[in-house]
């Protein structure tokens, strides 16, 4: 295999296809081998090292960069990959939790009185359940401390194998009520997918270590966020050679840049521009010498989103475009317009610095459907139109919440009387008070709105709570005095309407 492995590497397969055949046609053929549970460690960890290094070279990573990456899996930014030990570790416990849970009722219990034998001359008296179980999770304290001239069997492997997960995953055995489980944090894993659980809680391991360093898992934090910013990981799509052999040091931030010098005091000033420092950010972001460059990625960013997106035909886009009241062009957002109602625009920003996870948290909430509160440099019409939105729906989520929400669906009066306390923000406001207590505070009687009469009583109290305190609190929701958008999309659908 070591052999098989070598000449893949000197294939002239593009790098992610040399990993998917080592995957497929060299390790596969170690499975059925790791199946039984008792293997040989030497092979594998040498088999391990020489595969670790080989694949940091198809990744075109220095050997002192992280391996965690071989480990994640490809949504993660990573190549799917776990090393060799670690999976004859899982197998075995794999292949003694199905003995324990078989089936087969002779199978079980043959297994599970060979393993009170060998706990037995472990400790040398009578075998308890929590003996077994204190046993296979690898404890040296107590009777356990004590060495034994007993064979090596399965379950002593068993129990090596648990102590050396323990140490990565939260994982033990518990022997109760005459059968034996495994737990994994805290929850029972069941024989079919023990196997799954077992892969995706050291992977999440792998992550959680990468994540925890500070240079090299920096970049990860952003970028194993979402499963969009790793598509290219398995097949290569949209990316040519030059990207991928520069990717994958940038995420793990070892290019070799005067900036991140590791030894020496060496000139650590840009070699484009002169600047103090040639750090990654820099050389990808700010150097000067590169702005035309990276304007071009800018704008090949921007037509591929708007190629992509799928708006209402009523919907234009506005791509590097100034707005309203703004001095600047605000680079770097592709901005929604509709036209028939100016609602909030959705910036989406869609370059970020890339090292940053502050950026990422940025980025994450522009992408949200509204932002929580209007930005300063929306315009004055956006930010009545946000108001206006925002307090409309909140409106309705609290008539869904006390029981209206097949109402509104079903009843047309009810329909009509919710539509026409959305539009109390359009009224003068010392109307407001009068025009509620006299019209529509009370429920409307018609046909078919009985049965939501005390939904209906429970909406006008918590309206009145919420929306009517006093004139201060009803001013700030008011536009009557306001000079641009004056609808909601509700009054507009009751307008048309009549
Ligand atoms: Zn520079």
């Amino acid at each position: 295999m070591m052999e098989d492995v070598a000449k893949i590497d000197l294939s002239l397969l593009a790098p992610w296809q040399k990993f998917d055949v080592t995957y497929f046609f060299v390790l596969s053929r170690l499975s059925f081998h790791l199946k039984p549970g008792v293997v040989p460690k030497r092979p594998l960890t040498e088999l391990d090292k020489k595969n670790k290094a080989v694949d940091k070279k198809w990744l075109y990573l220095p050997q002192r960069a992280s391996a965690e990456p071989l480990y994640l899996p490809y949504r993660h930014g990573g190549m799917n990959l776990l090393p060799l030990s670690l999976l004859a570790d899982i197998a075995q416990m794999v292949h003694a939790l199905r003995l324990l849970t078989s089936n087969d009722p002779s199978t079980w219990q043959l297994s599970l009185n060979t393993l009170n034998t060998v706990v037995k001359k472990k400790i040398r008296r009578e075998v308890e359940e929590e003996d077994v179980s204190e046993y296979l999770n690898g404890s040296t304290s107590g009777v356990f401390c004590v060495k034994t001239s007993d064979t090596t069997s399965m379950w002593t492997h068993l129990r090596s194998a648990t102590r050396r997960l323990r140490s990565k995953i939260n994982v033990c055995w518990q022997h109760s009520e005459g059968s034996v489980s495994l737990l994994l944090d805290g929850a029972m894993v069941s024989r079919t997918q023990v196997e799954s659980q077992l892969h995706d809680a050291v992977r999440a391991h792998y992550l959680h270590r990468l994540l925890a360093k500070p240079d090299q898992g920096k970049v990860f934090k952003v970028t194993a966020e979402t499963s969009a910013a790793n598509h290219f990981m398995r097949a290569g799509n949209f990316t040519r050679f030059a990207e991928w052999r520069f990717i994958h040091r940038a995420r793990l931030g070892v290019v070799p840049l005067n900036g991140c010098r590791r030894f020496g005091m060496g000139d650590k000033r840009c070699r484009r521009c002169g600047q103090a420092d040639e750090t990654l950010p820099h050389v990808l972001n700010h150097c000067r010498q590169h702005f035309p460059t990276m304007t071009r990625r800018h704008n090949a960013i921007l037509d591929r989103l708007v190629k992509a997106m799928k708006m209402p035909p009523w919907t234009t886009i506005h791509c590097n475009q100034r707005e309203l009241g703004q001095t600047h062009l605000q680079n770097q957002e592709v901005r929604l317009a509709p036209h028939q109602w100016q609602e909030p625009h959705c910036p989406l920003n869609t370059l970020h610095h890339p090292g940053r996870v502050n950026d990422s948290t940025h980025h994450r909430q522009l992408l949200r459907t509204r932002p929580t509160a209007p930005p300063r440099h929306h315009s004055w019409n956006s930010h009545m139109g946000w108001a206006m939105v925002q307090r409309g729906k909140a409106i309705i989520c609290n008539a869904d919440r006390v029981g209206l929400k097949a109402a509104k669906r079903k009843v047309r009066p009810i329909r009509h009387w919710i539509q026409r306390i959305l539009g109390l923000s359009l009224l003068p406001v010392h109307l407001v008070k009068s025009i509620w207590t006299d019209v529509l505070r009370h429920p409307p009687q018609d046909r078919g709105c009985g049965e939501y009469l005390p939904a209906m009583r429970h909406f006008v109290k918590s309206f009145e709570k919420i929306w009517l305190v006093d004139n201060v609190r009803i001013n700030l929701w008011n536009h009557y005095d306001n000079e641009g958008c004056r609808t909601t999309n509700a009054v507009e659908g009751y307008h048309s309407m009549i």
